[in-house]
């Protein structure tokens, strides 16, 4: 059984193989680093980890490079108008971009270079493509790559040749343009005094600048593979499919062009948008989504894996509220099927949980070697609980194949909400003596007292007692439980 990805190359599904096995070199490109990354990016992000994470579980030695874009027209916009400089602007917007990640539960990359830490490298890049004559210098000083001495420029994005246009005519400077105005793109731009206030400007030998957007990754890649493996081709590179072009189209001509290899990556793979309730998310539409906003409406990050990978990464997400609550529930699920299944673990599988073992690994391997298709492999897994809740039931107990199965499937997926649930009951005699305002030290007394002034919350929003209410949600969450509201009236406690 081997694993076949879509490449968007050839716009097929194919049988994967990297170059030198086991490794796999892949690269993906991470976030602008201007402002908060949104669910959108995070959608990307999460396709990103199923990848690493399937790779991995099938035996290969993943090398995985994100780069954090540090410098671009849009971060020294930004700074100059909060006349601050582009450092200044993104230090906080990459540690929050760690707290999103950890959140998530990402799997750390093993590099994270940032743009302005690989000047060098890009430099370098640049002279090459002006000795080689790919590239030229226009009369401002700015360096252009010029597309028409790249035969194969448009392969990716599957450009009509006869749009091209090239030369003096045919330049454009700007970070982002569409494909209908696929030109010369720029490189490297000659230092203005704003680039010079925002910290954004370097001396090289073909004049001081900064480097252009397309130009960063391209540099990265080339110089981290280079550096740990002597390589010059990646096996992987990810993106949204809003990047294939011009940035990945541009990538691939600028390191083509300066290592001579027919390649820059074997296998490009790109996941779809996620819309937010039908619509793209947008300043204009008010709709943008971070995942700190899930975090504090107390979403379950195991809810927001299961939401994403209910839909297959070359498909377009629609993000809705009953969405959301349909993951949320079911995340639950197999959170409390994990519970009660590592509580019955023994040492050997009953009959029922070695072929309910056998189906889960089957199932679960041939939806993700098929281009990586989470929603067949989460049924699988839902087919297991079921399969799994009834056993149980019947008294059956599950052993190493049962508890290696579901570790594959949940190992990837990691769609479990791990928190767990406490039921709010009827009152209990006695009970109102719990209501101290300090909880108790046995942390099986504390959940007693948890669900004692839930129930008492539950009263004085009754009365529409609001600001006791929050005190007791408040008070609550100090020491480690989070009450939530559902939409039935009625509320659950989490132990975080
Ligand atoms: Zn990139």
């Amino acid at each position: 059984m081997t694993l076949r990805l879509h490449n968007t190359l050839t716009r097929r599904v194919e049988p994967f193989a990297p170059l030198v096995p086991p490794r796999v070199t892949l690269y993906s490109c991470g976030p602008t680093v201007w402002n908060y990354a949104h669910i959108g990016n995070f959608r990307n992000f999460l396709f990103v980890d199923l990848l690493r994470r399937w790779l991995e579980a099938s035996g290969f030695e993943v090398y995985h490079i994100m780069n954090l874009t540090d410098v671009d027209d849009r971060i020294i916009k930004e700074a100059g108008a909060r006349s601050i400089t582009i450092q200044a602007l993104v230090a906080p917007f990459i540690t929050a971009f760690y707290e999103d990640r950890d959140f998530l539960r990402l799997t750390p990359a093993h590099s994270y270079p940032r743009a302005t830490e690989f000047v060098e490298p890009m430099v370098r890049l640049v002279s090459g493509l002006l000795d080689n004559g790919s590239a030229y210098q226009s009369d401002d000083g700015s360096v252009y790559f010029a597309i028409g001495r790249f035969p194969s420029y448009g392969r990716l994005s599957q450009l009509d040749k006869r749009e091209l246009k090239s030369g003096a005519s045919g330049r454009v400077s700007s970070d982002e343009y569409d494909k209908e105005n696929a030109r010369d793109f720029v490189l490297w731009k000659a230092a203005k005094p704003e680039d010079e206030a925002a910290g954004a400007a370097w001396d090289a030998p073909f004049g001081r600048g900064r480097p252009g957007w397309h130009l960063e990754c391209s540099a990265m890649a080339l110089e981290l593979i280079g550096a740990r493996f002597g390589a010059k081709v990646l096996d992987i590179h990810t993106g949204g499919v809003d990047l294939i072009f011009p940035h990945h189209e541009d990538e691939i001509a600028q390191s083509c062009a300066f290592t001579g290899e027919p390649e820059f990556a074997r296998v490009w793979m790109h996941a779809e948008f996620l819309n937010v309730r039908g619509t793209k998310m947008s300043k204009r539409f008010g709709n943008i989504t971070t995942p700190r906003d899930l975090r504090q409406d107390g979403v379950d990050p195991g809810a927001i894996r299961l939401l994403v990978y209910q839909t297959h990464y070359r498909q377009r997400l629609d993000l809705t509220d009953e969405a959301l609550a349909a993951a949320r529930e079911g995340s639950r699920r197999l959170g409390e099927f994990a519970r009660r299944f590592h509580a019955a673990a023994s040492g050997s599988d009953s009959p029922g949980f070695t072929g309910a073992a056998e189906r889960l690994t089957g199932d679960f391997s041939t939806a993700m070697n098929d281009d990586l298709n989470a929603p067949r492999a989460l049924a699988a897994l839902f087919d297991f609980v079921t399969d799994g809740n009834r056993l149980l039931d019947q008294g059956e107990r599950p052993g190493p194949a049962a508890l290696a199965a579901w570790k594959l499937a949940d190992g990837v997926l990691d769609a479990t909400t791990q928190s767990e649930i406490l039921e709010v009951r009827a009152a209990t005699p006695g009970e109102e003596a719990n209501l101290t305002d300090l909880p108790p030290s046995r942390p099986a007394d504390q959940e007693a007292w948890a669900l004692a002034w839930a129930r008492r919350r539950l009263e004085v929003k009754k009365r529409r007692d609001f600001p006791e209410a929050d005190r007791i949600r408040a008070l609550l969450a100090g020491h480690g439980f989070e009450i939530r509201d559902r939409k039935d009236g009625s509320v659950e406690v989490a132990r975080k």
